[in-house]
């Protein structure tokens, strides 16, 4: 067997697992051990900072400089006492991961004849500043006046890696553009508590704050690390570029929710603790459909936190899957033919008092706040679908949207029967003008009986990239590597600007001596009837739903570059400014930030296919034909003209593999041609659409002629490991 794959299968299977695990104290009693909680702020933190804190992060205000050297020092001690010498400032730039810069607490005493001290002040605390341009910026820096500033977000608790003190913090260009995917986030958490609160009004005086919530799902894959330092493809680009689909993948469903076995179990409780210790709530692991893909998902919190907490999981998880030898991969689709990965985003908006808006209540009063904040999603989302898309295109989750298996590149949302029943009363007995008390009456009693119905959970359709599940909605075309920043910050400036329209024409009704309730439900009746094409039962995975949609005038971008276009329409500008979220230069430069990684990730790709092709898959195809040529010759020899025909098998087989050599070789020298004429492009939108359209393509036909070798060539010459030893070795 080809050396590489024998020792890496060999490796393999002479690990000696890694089964010491955790501690078996009971959670709540290590819950939290590595944050600065409330609890931790309470002991650091002089009474009086500590109130002023906790005030700020409640109302989400800034924090004075003279309480931040307070907050500094308690920090400090507190990271101390825990071990830590260095702080950093953790941050979410545009590429994608997190980033971090260490600073050491020590500080020499100058003219203090060697000794030192352990110093962290509030303005270290507050500010740092990290080298703006080696982070995407979409033009907003030059690396000549590369000057961006990182700055504290006191939302999100400080917490310890290792003996690090990291600050969860924002990242900014020196003319104050965002740069990252936490500030606009953040603007937007902002404006939708604002918009609800108002909207709440109607409803509730008592509610002063609305919070939006996000509970993601993380979906992974596991391989094993020498398996995986055996695929440069795996290593370069998170996905297996070649590989032929094994005999048996995932049809016999056997996977899913079977037993976790017992060395990547060892492995979920090592990150599940570590996560715990940082206050992530994580709840929930078990097998996905495909082998050896897993899910790990939370209890909700606040959007901001739990995006945070999410970030932090997977850089947990990549590091501690090293040491248990696995390589966690997120892409979307490491494997053609198997279940992709995505995160769904469970959404939804809680109150300060304690109530969830898209949970309904037990009477017409709260149900009807109850269908507000419901309908207002929906006919957001009808109205910028669009957006939404664009918030979830990236070159890695094109490949999964619409591939049969997760929700199509087609926006719309699922809602269910009983909702959809009484969505359709609203329509057919909300009159407009007066409404005579009968109707009323009868009206509130079916609103009241929302309840009830609402306890059929069988309701529940997995198809639709956008469906309500009872009490939240549930956002599942996020792809598995992606922040949810960005999705969040997409869905709650849009439902943020709706509520703003609604609020504005019931005050407009009431202004004319409208009744409340009536000018309530004719302005919902009114989003019913102009929100009804977002609206789909059905399954969102069959062809018959693409061309319904079409007819109903939906969008279907299937690629990022053409998604993106939604960036460029003055409207969605004109939302984004009104929302105080992200400024048309922001929204310019992130466009251009999202096109160059699309860019970048098809053109690295490409490299590696032609790379593997030309040194791994037709070498292999190349020996193996050899060794049949050398025998071919041989028999005929001994056998004469009987040889001619007995060898006839044989002689297929050899005019097959140079058939797709030869096709490899020529296809790898055009996508080479394309790639140069794509890098030659300066506008970036056309270079990314260059390369989604003239280099991808040809990705699949490289990879058809070598998947073919695959199951062709001698198994011994074979150096890639093969999907069946990356999918099924546990
Ligand atoms: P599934 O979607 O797999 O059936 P659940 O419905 O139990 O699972 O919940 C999925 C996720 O939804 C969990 O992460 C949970 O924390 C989250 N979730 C539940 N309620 C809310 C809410 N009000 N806001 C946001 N997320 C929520
Ligand atoms: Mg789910």
């Amino acid at each position: 067997m080809s050396t590489i794959r024998f020792k890496a299968l060999e490796e393999v299977f002479n690990r000696q697992p890694n089964y010491s695990v955790s501690p078996n104290e009971r959670i709540s009693s290590f819950f939290g051990e590595n944050v600065f909680n409330d609890q931790a702020m309470r002991q650091y933190l002089p009474e009086q900072v500590y109130e002023k804190v906790r005030e700020a992060i409640l109302e989400g205000h800034q924090i004075d400089r003279s309480i931040a050297d307070l907050v500094a020092a308690g920090m400090k001690d507190w990271a101390i006492s825990k071990g830590a010498t260095h702080y950093t400032h953790w941050f979410q730039p545009l590429t994608g991961t997190t980033a971090e810069k260490h600073d050491s607490f020590f500080e020499p005493i100058i003219g203090g004849e060697g000794r030192s001290i352990e110093k962290f002040s509030g303005s270290m605390l507050a500010q740092q500043e990290p080298d703006a341009s080696s982070f995407p910026n979409g033009g907003i820096r030059n690396t000549f006046e590369a000057r961006g500033y990182t700055a504290w977000d006191p939302s999100s608790p400080a917490f310890l890696i290792g003996k690090n003190l990291c600050i969860p913090t924002i990242f900014i260009s020196y003319t104050g553009e965002s740069l990252d995917y936490k500030m606009p986030l953040l603007k937007a958490l902002h404006s939708i508590d604002k918009a609800a609160t108002d909207v709440c009004q109607y409803f509730d005086k008592n509610i002063t704050k609305v919070h939006a919530t996000l509970g993601w799902e993380q979906e992974y894959f596991l391989v094993d690390s020498a398996l995986f330092n055996a695929r440069p493809d795996l290593m370069m680009t998170g996905r297996a570029l070649f590989g032929h689909a094994p005999a048996k993948g995932q049809q016999l469903e056997d996977h899913y929710f079977g037993s976790i076995p017992e060395r990547i179990y060892a492995y979920m409780r090592e990150f599940e603790t570590e996560s715990l210790k940082l206050g992530i709530p994580v709840k929930t692991r078990h097998n996905e459909v495909a082998p050896n893909q897993f899910e790990c998902a939370p209890i909700f919190e606040e959007a901001n936190v739990a995006n945070d907490h999410n970030q932090l999981l997977m850089d947990l998880m990549e590091k501690i899957a090293r040491k248990h030898n696995f390589r966690v991969l997120f892409h979307e689709k490491p494997f053609s033919g198997i279940n992709g990965s995505g995160k769904h985003n469970n959404w939804s908006l809680g109150t300060d008092t304690g109530k969830n808006l898209l949970s309904p209540g037990k009477t017409p009063k709260a149900n009807m706040m109850f269908l507000t904040f419901f309908i207002n999603t929906i006919k957001a989302i009808h109205d910028n679908a669009d957006l939404l898309r664009a918030a979830i295109a990236t070159a890695s989750n094109d490949h999964r949207l619409g591939a049969n298996e997760a929700p199509p590149a087609i926006i719309s949302t699922f809602i269910g029967a009983s909702l959809t029943k009484v969505l359709d009363e609203l329509e057919k007995n909300v009159k407009s003008g007066k409404m005579s008390a009968e109707e009323k009456t009868e009206l509130k009693l079916n609103i009241g009986r929302i309840p009830q119905i609402m306890l059929d959970n069988t309701d529940r359709n997995r198809t639709s990239p956008f469906a309500f599940t009872g009490n939240k909605f549930e956002f599942r075309a996020v792809g598995s590597s992606a922040n949810c920043g960005n999705a969040m910050m997409v869905l709650n400036t849009i439902v943020s600007n709706q509520l703003k329209k609604f609020k504005k024409e019931v005050d407009a009704q009431l202004a004319k001596g409208a009744d409340k309730d009536e000018a309530i439900l004719q302005t919902l009746r009114k989003y019913i009837v102009e929100s009804k094409k977002i609206r789909f039962e059905g399954n969102g995975y069959g062809d018959e739903w693409v061309k319904e949609a079409e007819k109903r005038g939906l969008s279907n971008l299937k690629d990022t570059p053409r998604a993106l276009d939604v960036w460029e329409r003055k409207e969605v500008a004109k939302l984004f400014e009104e929302e105080g979220v992200l400024t048309a230069r922001e929204i310019e430069a992130r466009h251009e930030i999202e096109l160059d990684q699309y860019t970048l990730k098809i053109q690295i790709e490409s490299r590696l296919v032609g790379d593997i092709a030309l040194t791994r898959i037709v070498p292999a195809g190349v020996k193996y034909q050899n060794i049949l040529l050398e025998n071919l010759s041989k028999q005929q020899q001994v056998l004469g003209a009987a040889g001619k025909k007995t060898t006839e098998g044989l002689q297929t087989l050899v005019s097959d593999i140079s058939n797709h050599i030869n096709t490899i070789i020529i296809k790898v020298d055009e996508m080479i041609e394309e790639r140069k004429k794509a890098n030659n492009i300066s506008d970036s939108k056309k270079r990314a659409i260059a390369y989604c359209e003239k280099v991808k393509p040809y990705f699949d036909e490289i990879r058809y002629h070598a998947d073919k070798l695959e199951i062709i060539v001698d198994d011994e010459l074979w150096s890639l490991p093969k999907f069946r030893e990356l999918l099924f070795t546990k």
